[in-house]
């Protein structure tokens, strides 16, 4: 069985994607720790984020062993993600890991922009998770005061809403709905409801196609 889970920035689609995964004992790829590593790689060799030529070349270089880096979640390398994430040679480079990924034996769920759309059209249940941009804020908002993270409230919503802007409209893999997503609202669930409509959903749905 493959899952894919996309959306915006601090939509709850990561927590959701790691629990539906347990919950369904498959395999997880947050795909945008991807992008992030990219950016991370680029940074780490001086280049800059601009350079479409050097961010294929470190999409192409890019360690899978380096993926649970804790910087990746750093203030900062999602914005930088979203830069490298526009060019098509980076995309493509990164695009076969994650099919790779998806074939496992045990299923999978991947969760970023683009995995309805463009990495696994075929994919058993395809979700798009959606909330309010200020719902969306605050939730990162209070994650980062959590670690400590020197951010104001106002910081953080224009760091969003300036990725929202790149990931819409970016001309390769914008991030959209697939035309079969089932469109989740989680601005005003918690993470247990928010949960419990995905097990629901995902389950209605291994019932009508009888999917592995
Ligand atoms: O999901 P996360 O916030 O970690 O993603 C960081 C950035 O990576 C996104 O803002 C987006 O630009 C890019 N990304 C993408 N396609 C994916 C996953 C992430 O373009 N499938």
């Amino acid at each position: 069985m493959m899952i894919a889970i996309d959306g915006p920035a601090a939509s709850g689609k990561g927590t959701l994607a790691r629990r539906i995964a347990v919950h369904f004992k498959l395999a997880h790829l947050d795909t945008g720790s991807l992008y992030r590593a990219v950016a991370r790689d680029i940074r780490r060799h001086g280049g800059s984020l601009e350079d479409a030529a050097e961010a294929a070349e470190m999409a192409r270089q890019l360690d899978p062993d380096t993926l649970s880096d804790p910087s990746l979640r750093d203030p900062g390398v999602g914005e930088a993600a979203s830069v490298v994430a526009k060019f098509p040679e980076v995309r493509h480079a990164l695009r076969e890991f994650q099919r790779d990924f998806a074939q496992q034996k045990s299923g999978a769920v991947l969760d970023g922009r683009d995995i309805g759309t463009i990495v696994l059209p075929d994919a058993h249940v395809k979700i798009f998770v959606i909330a309010d941009l200020d719902v969306r804020a605050r939730r990162r908002y209070n994650e980062l005061m959590v670690r400590g993270e020197p951010v104001t409230f106002e910081g953080v919503l224009a760091a969003i809403k300036g990725r929202d802007d790149r990931d819409m409209n970016r001309s390769t893999s914008p991030m959209k709905p697939a035309a079969d997503a089932h469109l989740l609202d989680t601005t005003k669930l918690d993470i247990e409801a928010a949960f419990d409509a995905a097990v629901d959903l995902i389950a209605r749905k291994i019932g009508q196609q009888g999917c592995p």
